[in-house]
Formats: C-alpha cells, structure tokens, sequence
C-alpha cells in the first residue's frame, strides 16, 4: 500500500494566526481603500500575496544563522556560499547582492547601454525596468503558447528560437550585450523552460557572440518540471540537471528571496573571471566588498544552507504538489484556473469568474476583495491595475488576462490553509452573481500605481439578463 501523502517536515516553532470576522475584514479592507498592500499582516488569516521572502526555514538554516561570520572582508560564510554556488550551479565565481534587483543593476551597469536590446522570455517587471531605465528594450521572444491559457503545453517559459534568431539576424551582436532566460516565467504564471530549450537558446546565442544569462530566482522548481515533465530526464537527480540547467549559461541572477529559502539576499555567478572582475567595482560602489555585498555573514550561511534544501527531491515534490493541490480545489468547484499549474502560484481568471463586471471595473481587484471579505485570504491582482496607464495616451491598458494570482510561501502553510483558500474562493464563486459592483479609482500615482492606488466601490449596478 502506498504511504498516505504528508509534508516531508514537522513544526518545531509557531506563529499565530488571528482570527477575524467578516464584520471585522469589510472595515479593515475599506480602511485600506480596497488596496491589498495597505492591509496590516495581522488583518490576513492566510497570505498569499507572494511567493518573495515570505517562507519558512529550516532548523538547519537557524543553525547555520548562528554560525555566521561578520568579518567585513574574507569571511567564512562567504567562503561557505561560494563553495555551495559552485558545487550547485557550477559558476567559479559569485557576488552577493542584497537581493534580485541589485544583481541585476550591478550587471546590467556593466553590461547593458541605451540603445542595446535585451531578449529573453517575458522579463520580470524588475528586470525590465532596469533595462528600460538604461533607456535600452527589453525583447519578449517567448513561445505563443505563454499567453493562451487553455494551452497545456508543459513548457510554457520557452523561447521561440525564431523570434530570437530574427532579432540578431536583424541587428548587429554589439547591440545585444545578453539574452536572459527566467526560470521558471515568473510573468507568464511561473511556467517552466525546457532542457532542450535552453540548450538550443544557448548555441543560438553562442554562435551569434552574445552571452546567455540566467534570471534563476525559481531555478530549483525549474529542474523539478524538467525531471517530472521532460523526455529523458526521468531518471536523473534534481542536482544533475540543475547543474546541466547552468552549464548553458555565462552566469545567472539570484533572488534568494525564492528557491534561497531565506528570507532576503541575492546574487551574481559567473563563468569567466574578467566579467567578474568588470562586475566587482560596481559591486563595491553599489552592495558592499566583494564578501558581503549587502549580506550580514549569518545570512549567506543560511542562504548555504537554503540552496541545498531547495535542491532536493523531497522539499521540490512537496512544493510542486502543494501548488497542484490548491489549484485542483479550486478547480473543482468549477472555477477557471491557468494550467498547467506554475511552480509557486495559481492564476484564476477573473473574467471567466465575474464575467458581468466590466473591464472598467477591474474585475480581479474586486474578486480578490472579495476572497479576503469571505476567508481573509490576501492575494495580487494580475490585471489591469497592474497594466497601469499607457505612458502616452494616459488610457487604461487592458492586457489579454484578468487574473488573481495565489503564490504560496515556501514550507508556511499546510494543505489544510491551502483547502480553506480553496473553499472560500468556492463560496464567493456561488454567490457570484450577487456581487454586482466593481471597484472606481479614487487616487493613482503615475506608475506603479497598484502598490499605493485608493479605490471604492463602484456605483455601477448591473442590469438582470
Ligand atoms: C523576485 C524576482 C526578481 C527580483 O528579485 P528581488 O529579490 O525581489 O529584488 C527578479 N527576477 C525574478 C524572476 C523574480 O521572481
């Protein structure tokens, strides 16, 4: 008989949850103008607004906290995560950053100029931001099959080596200082990149005299898509294949703030020392010396000791299959879900759950308000909040989905919190036709204005059918 499935850990410390009444949520949320990121964390019951430096660690990790090095140059956690990098990655050399988007300033600082073109798959919003803010484009070259969600292609992360041949076939190679690979496709809902992808990716940059550049901040849930989903890699070990991942990339990009398993921290690996030592000067302006980079010693053990855990088969199967599980619950009321599921969040489409509710309305926003009054679960509108005004036009964007996104906090919650997510998105989804008011902006910031928009309900009724 087969074991009954369990969490591959035991809760050795504990942090209350409060409990609260939907009298109690329906004040808190209108206090904070319908806007998610004004909520206090003790107003929440379960969070899942991220994925990013929001997960549990281990009692390793705690040992290894207290066993940090602050020495400012030369210390012994540096020298411990270096050896973990290589011995991971295979990178010969590293920086530490304080966290994702400090790596990638440090390397594009070095890299990238305005006018230069960076393709990849869909760029994260930081990554692209640092890109754009060097007045340089960053190239979307990803499959078709990224933005259709009926699609179950298994790996949607891909890049379209066409697209991306058609761009240096059209451009001369000192244009495109790197090509950047996201594993796995944050944008497009976590999706994963295939093995045969990134090698052919790999010798197409390769061929061309460009560098191949690793975002790997879920590198690890990667190598877990690769073993389950791709032809021959079935029966190799997580350790070979994210080893076999890098081995076709220049160097990589680390938010530890994810497959780290810490709470904060980054990092930069490279191949070759001289882009390393280019990289160095801007590290020290920037991070901090060359040991630290913005990290206390007892977090880069801890990081050490991060990468090792999220690198197994036990903690990536219980991590995929949680994500599964909630994704299935929730589909099992009927409600419309992105699949195949990413490797830390579910999607669900808000236009096919409040379909009366117009795009004006932002009908994600107002699902996800909805779930946090029901079961005080906190989520992030994906959707038009997010797409902000066109720059020029100052019109709303409309991208092709509405959705809520569920991301789940690595080793924080049982399958019971991700049942009670379920079963309160599944309560608001039956009284669904009852909700018949969507949200009206009060006050926006320029950009970025989901993080800090007010909002209120809208004074739209809708007209029965
Ligand atoms: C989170 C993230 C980043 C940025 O990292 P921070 O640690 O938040 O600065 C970059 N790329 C991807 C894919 C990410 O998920």
């Amino acid at each position: 008989m087969e074991l009954h499935y369990f969490e591959p850990f035991k809760t050795k410390m504990t942090e209350p949850i409060r409990l609260s009444t939907r009298e109690e949520r329906e004040e808190w949320i209108r206090h904070a103008h319908y806007n998610m990121f004004n909520l206090r964390s003790d107003q929440v019951m379960i969070d899942l607004l991220t994925d990013s430096g929001t997960g549990a660690m281990s009692h390793h990790q705690w040992a290894a906290l207290m066993e940090g090095d602050e020495s400012y140059a030369g210390a012994s956690s540096y020298e411990h995560l270096k050896e973990t990098i290589r011995e991971i990655t295979g990178f010969e050399y590293f920086l530490p950053t304080h966290q994702g988007r400090a790596a990638e300033n440090v390397l594009f600082t070095v890299l990238v100029k305005a006018g230069d073109i960076v393709p990849g798959n869909s760029h994260f919003d930081t990554t692209k931001g640092h890109i754009e803010y060097r007045k340089a484009t960053a190239v979307d070259c990803s499959v078709g099959a990224a933005f259709d969600i009926t699609n179950e292609y298994p790996f949607k992360g891909n890049v379209d080596p066409e697209k991306l041949e058609d761009i240096f076939r059209s451009h001369p190679v000192e244009k495109i200082p790197l090509v950047i690979m996201t594993l796995t496709c944050n944008t497009t809902g976590g999706q994963p990149v295939s093995m045969k992808n990134l090698r052919e990716v790999s010798e197409l940059v390769h061929r061309y005299g460009s560098l191949l550049f690793i975002d790997g901040a879920r590198f690890a849930e990667n190598a877990w898509f690769i073993h389950t989903r791709e032809e021959g890699y079935g029966d190799k070990g997580v350790r070979e294949i994210v080893r076999e991942m890098f081995s076709y990339a220049d160097g990589m990009t680390m938010s530890s703030k994810k497959d780290g398993l810490v709470n904060i921290g980054g990092f930069i690996g490279f191949r070759e020392e001289e882009l390393f030592r280019r990289a160095t000067t801007f590290n020290i302006m920037f991070e901090g010396f060359i040991t630290y980079g913005g990290m206390a010693g007892r977090d880069m053990n801890a990081l050490a000791q991060g990468l090792k855990e999220s690198t197994t088969e036990e903690y990536l199967s219980y991590r995929i299959r949680q994500i599964a599980f909630l994704g299935e619950r929730i589909a099992s009321y009927g409600i419309h879900v992105i699949r195949p599921f990413g490797g830390h969040a579910v999607f669900v489409d808000a236009l096919g759950f409040l379909p009366h509710i117009p795009r004006e309305e932002f009908p994600a926003q107002t699902l996800s308000v909805e779930l946090y009054i029901e079961a005080g679960v906190r989520t992030a509108e994906i959707g038009a909040l997010m797409a902000d005004r066109d720059p020029v036009t100052r019109e709303n964007r409309y991208p092709a989905l509405e959705m809520i996104r569920l991301a789940v906090p690595r080793r924080v919650y049982s399958d019971n919190h991700m049942q009670a997510v379920a079963d309160g998105l599944g309560r608001v989804w039956a009284r669904r036709k009852e909700i018949k008011k969507g949200m009206r902006i009060v006050e926006e910031a320029p950009i970025l204005r989901h993080f800090t928009v007010k909002l209120e309900r809208s004074e739209f009724t809708v007209h029965s059918s």
